[in-house]
């Protein structure tokens, strides 16, 4: 009998859109022998709705179909569900092995899914409650990174409460140029550059925009983006990737959020990336360290930045994207496991998880 797998995608962040094109590209790489597949949107005001209707592999970003039916997870229903139709007919049952959360950024892949999840007592691929979270909190990351003698970038950390000055940060942080981000998001949203004080301050002021809490680093320049896909096997072997590397194309200044998705040649990718052997080492130790220490399981993306033989962890995205130029599954093919074997790998390490802590 086939794997009754559930593909979770949508989502209530800046991210749905990603999420929709990464999910397609799962979608169609789940081995139909194997899986029979049920569609689960979340719309962006929240709702799940059954989305097979509106869907067939072929579709190069799934729909989330606002009108489609609702779905209720069952709590501790072990992966049964109900399906609400708006047409007033009784509800019926639906059940899954397990559910694939294709989710990027808040309310997605910071926790919050993963707890309902586990409240509801199915299998799921991907990190749990806190690893998620604790990664999706790069003021948090940071702090654990540093404090397991991990290497990051001087950071201060800042509220709207508790303001601090440009000279204040560039003198904690070692530069004069720096790098203003909120605390939890992702794809870039809200990041941008300050030299002076007035530039910090109207970076600050759109970081806050997102976040009640932000980062203020030393900016790295010039900076490799070098990444590695990390990946747990379902005994709990964890393993690291070849090396991938991000350029962003000149005009973009860095790997903003046009380089990532408005600009087709935003972005060159190279995978393998051209690291010298014994750094590439390095890293790929550093990239194994940063999963545990965070608390990771199943599957992560370490992002680093790189200058000279200088390492430092930038930030770890326990959901990564799977889109058809994904770095995260590119990175894994050229380690010599295709995709399909990925996602059979992913779903295994989810059910035999699953059966331990239950
Ligand atoms: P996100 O989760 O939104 O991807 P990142 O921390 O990865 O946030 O920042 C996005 C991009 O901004 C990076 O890929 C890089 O191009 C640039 N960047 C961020 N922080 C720094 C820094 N301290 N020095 C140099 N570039 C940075
Ligand atoms: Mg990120
Ligand atoms: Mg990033």
């Amino acid at each position: 009998t086939k794997t009754r797998v559930a593909i979770l995608f949508g989502g209530r962040s800046a991210e749905h859109d990603v999420s929709r094109a990464s999910a397609a590209n799962i979608f169609r790489s789940l081995d139909a022998g194997r899986y029979a597949v049920t569609l689960i949107g979340i719309t962006p005001g929240g709702r799940w709705v059954l989305a097979d209707a509106a869907n067939d592999a072929t579709s190069a970003a799934l729909a989330v179909p606002a009108d489609g039916p609702d779905i209720v997870l069952l709590p501790a229903g072990q992966g049964r569900a109900l399906v609400i139709d708006t047409g007033g007919a009784a509800p019926r049952e639906l059940a899954f092995d397990v559910i694939f959360p294709v989710l990027h950024g808040p309310n997605g892949e910071d926790g919050t899914v993963q707890g309902a999840l586990e409240l509801a007592d199915v299998a799921y691929v991907g990190g749990r409650v806190l690893g998620s979270a604790v990664a999706m909190d790069k003021d948090a990351a940071k702090r654990l990174l540093r404090d397991a003698g991990l290497p990051i970038v001087p950071f201060v950390t800042m509220t709207a409460a508790v303001p601090v000055s440009y000279d204040d940060a560039a003198r904690a942080v070692g530069a004069s140029e720096l790098f203003v981000k909120p605390a939890n998001l992702g794809s870039s949203v809200g990041i941008s550059k300050a030299r002076n004080a007035d530039e910090f301050d109207a970076a600050c002021k759109l970081a806050l925009r997102f976040d009640r809490k932000i980062l203020i680093e030393r900016c790295i320049a010039p900076v490799r983006e070098i990444e590695c896909a990390v990946l747990e096997r379902p005994d709990g072997e964890v393993k690291a990737s070849e090396l991938g590397e991000i350029v962003p194309a000149g005009s973009h200044g860095f790997y903003s959020y046009e380089a990532k998705y408005t600009d087709a040649n935003g972005a060159s990718l190279h995978v393998p990336a051209q690291v010298e052997p014994a750094l590439a080492a390095r890293i790929r130790k550093m990239a194994i360290e940063t999963f545990g220490v965070l608390c990771c399981e199943s599957l992560a993306r370490v992002d680093f930045f790189v200058r000279g033989d200088e390492v430092y962890v930038n930030e770890v995205n326990t959901l990564p994207g799977f889109t058809n130029i994904s770095m995260y599954p590119k990175m894994w093919e050229a380690t010599g496991l295709p995709q399909p074997a990925l996602m059979d790998e992913l779903i295994t390490h989810a059910l035999a998880r699953h059966a331990r802590l239950r």
